[in-house]
């Protein structure tokens, strides 16, 4: 059994798929043993694209991320790490193939719906980075629906 670290993006919770998009992890069979709603920080933000900050896309990655709530799950199942990876598709939605999440649901490099782990380590970090103490309260998600 492994866990992995999922995100449902704000791109995700502004266009109301979050069911859907939930809706498939469960029907594959496996288990959301863990969620939550919260405002990604530009801290978080860095933390959790900790391989990506110097790159040119990262000062918009960041304001994406940070621009509106997320949903945070664990997710517990057999190869969960490669098993949410390959259900995911490609990074890019325009080319991420028909049937997977990002390919039925995204047309964006950048607003491509979910981000899960892609390896034990990163899901340990990951999971740490989002239920790990202090990362939620009510406010902060209210705040983030009022900006968005
Ligand atoms: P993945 O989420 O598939 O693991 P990466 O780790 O390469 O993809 O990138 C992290 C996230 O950064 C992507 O999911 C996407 O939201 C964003 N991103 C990646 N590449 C670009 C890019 N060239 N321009 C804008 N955003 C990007
Ligand atoms: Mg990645």
């Amino acid at each position: 059994m492994q866990r992995t670290l999922v995100l449902l993006k704000p791109d995700c919770v502004q266009r109301g798929l979050m069911g859907k998009i939930i809706s498939r992890f469960e029907e594959k069979g496996l288990s959301v043993v863990a969620m939550k709603m919260l405002q990604v920080t530009p801290e978080m933000s860095r933390e959790h694209y900790a391989e990506h900050v110097a790159k040119p896309f990262y000062p918009s990655l960041e304001e994406f991320i940070t621009s509106a709530p997320v949903v945070a799950m664990a997710i517990d199942g057999l190869d969960v790490i490669s098993v949410v990876r390959e259900m995911l598709g490609a990074t890019n939605g325009l080319k991420a193939a028909s049937g997977t999440i990002r390919g039925d649901f995204s047309s964006s490099r950048q607003m491509n719906l979910v981000h899960a782990s892609d390896s034990p380590e990163s899901a340990a970090r990951e999971l740490k980075i989002y239920f790990g103490e202090g990362t939620c309260s009510y406010e902060q998600v209210a705040k983030g629906f009022l900006r968005a």
